[in-house]
């Protein structure tokens, strides 16, 4: 039996130490939030629980499936036939599927057949390595050519990434489009996942399951430094007591590991010091209507600056209309500071927009949530710049949601990593 602590009680915490437990290791998990389940957990929207931050699941997500029959949720995985549509110059279309595309009237039919190929061939790709070497908006320019890339890509690269929009690598961009491509009924019908009662199904089996193995989750417990000597770890500092452990796994956002984990070698601090994230402002509305019967809306309007909207209750009914509005943007943008009730205004504005029949009196409540670390930026050979998950201190293992690239950030990929970090705990 080996003393693990685990820092970080979201989706890859969680499962790395139901892994260690269920090993027979002894387990603590350190958790900063009051609440455990990071980008997964859930909060009170006006009586209904639900996850700050949308979750859907698509087909290709085989690690989830693997935990959830592992932990006994197997049945509670629900599928649903979803719309995507796109909201452009004041219209709403229907996107998705061929169909759809064929008849959108803002794209020539070369342009159409080029991005449905590209589209196509994205889920039959399997070698990444040539679109490691280049950035995503290159890669879809000499897809889409530049009437494609102007009417479908160019405003939801520079209202998600900012300065970041051509900095992205083509790689990741293609495992997301691959993703959602390949869950579907069939080539007409998109088809995704959730889990019954949400994300949070998933986070209170796995605490539970870890705490009936005797391990120890500790919410409210912010790791200030992990202690590192003569090449080993030895242990962390929690709420200013000290904890001795002979090996560590650390599920923190990247960026902040050179403070936390002062005794690494400096170029290793570095490394991590370079790497860069955006985070969101996630508004959610509670509303008496649908603004439209789309999952997912991408939206390129003049008069609205995010990239699209996620109508949550058109994959998992939960009663009312449920809308999340994400607005994606560097720390460093003025907006990340404006007040909640500002935030709420706008985005509620554009609902409006995009639904002109839905009146002040339809909406019931909104809240909203703010993450500094919400979306890593990967830029072509982001692999090239991430330490390894295994440090070259004795015991001590760092991952986050960058380091399953070229994958998107996803639970899925989360938990693969942390069965494999658990694993190397001997
Ligand atoms: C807007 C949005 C939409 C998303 N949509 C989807 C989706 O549809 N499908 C999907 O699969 N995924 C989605 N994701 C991604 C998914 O939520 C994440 O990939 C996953 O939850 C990350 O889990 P994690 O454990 O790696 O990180 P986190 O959940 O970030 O967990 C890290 C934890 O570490 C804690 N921590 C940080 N510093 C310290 C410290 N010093 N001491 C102790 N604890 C600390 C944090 O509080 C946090 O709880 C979405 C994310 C966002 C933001």
């Amino acid at each position: 039996m080996v003393k693990v602590a685990v820092i970080g009680a979201g989706a890859m915490g969680l499962a790395a130490a139901y892994h260690l437990a269920k090993a027979g290791h002894q387990v603590d998990v350190f958790e900063a939030d009051k609440v455990a389940g990071g980008m997964a957990a859930h909060f009170d929207l006006g009586g209904l629980s639900i996850e700050r931050f949308y979750h859907f699941v698509c087909k290709a997500d085989q690690p989830t499936f693997d935990l959830l029959n592992e932990i006994g949720l197997k049945e509670a995985m629900r599928w649903r036939p979803t719309a995507m549509g796109y909201f452009y110059n004041g219209r709403l279309y229907p996107w998705g599927d061929p169909i759809s595309l064929l008849t959108f009237p803002h794209l020539g039919l070369i342009s159409k057949i080029r991005y449905g190929l590209m589209a196509f061939l994205s889920t039959k790709r399997s070698d990444w390595s040539k679109l490691d070497k280049i950035t995503a908006d290159k890669w879809l320019k000499d897809w889409c050519g530049q009437r494609g890339w102007d009417v479908l890509w160019d405003k939801l690269f520079a209202l998600k990434f900012f300065e970041y929009a051509d900095k992205i690598s083509a790689a990741w961009m293609w495992t997301r489009l691959k993703r959602v491509g390949t869950s579907r009924r069939n080539l007409f019908q998109e088809e995704l996942g959730y889990i019954e009662g949400g994300s949070e199904t998933l986070v209170k089996r796995l605490v539970e399951r870890i705490e009936a193995m005797n391990g120890r989750i500790h919410l409210g417990a912010p790791v200030s430094e992990v202690h590192i000597e003569n090449g080993m770890v030895t242990g962390l500092t929690a709420g200013g007591v000290r904890h001795d452990f002979t090996h560590i796994i650390s599920t923190m956002p990247l960026p902040l590991v050179p403070k936390l984990i002062p005794g690494l070698p400096a170029p290793v601090k570095d490394a991590y010091a370079r790497l860069e994230n955006i985070g969101v402002v996630c508004v959610v509305h509670k509303l008496k209507h649908s603004v439209t019967k789309n999952f997912w809306l991408n939206i390129n309007d003049p008069a609205i600056e995010i990239p699209g909207i996620v109508e949550f209750s058109n994959l998992r009914p939960v009663g009312d209309t449920v809308v999340y509005v994400p607005y994606y943007m560097p720390i460093t943008h003025p907006k990340f500071a404006w007040s909640d009730d500002a935030l709420i205004a706008e985005s509620f504005g554009y609902l409006k927009r995009i639904n002109p029949n839905l009146q002040d009196s339809d909406r019931i409540t909104s809240a909203l949530g703010r993450l500094k670390y919400a979306q890593p930026i990967c830029p072509p050979g982001f692999r090239d710049m991430l330490p390894p998950i295994e440090s070259e201190i004795r015991g001590l293992q760092i991952a986050d949601t960058s380091s399953y690239y070229p994958e998107d950030r996803g639970i899925s990929e989360g938990v693969r990593v942390a069965r494999e970090m658990a694993a190397r705990v001997q």
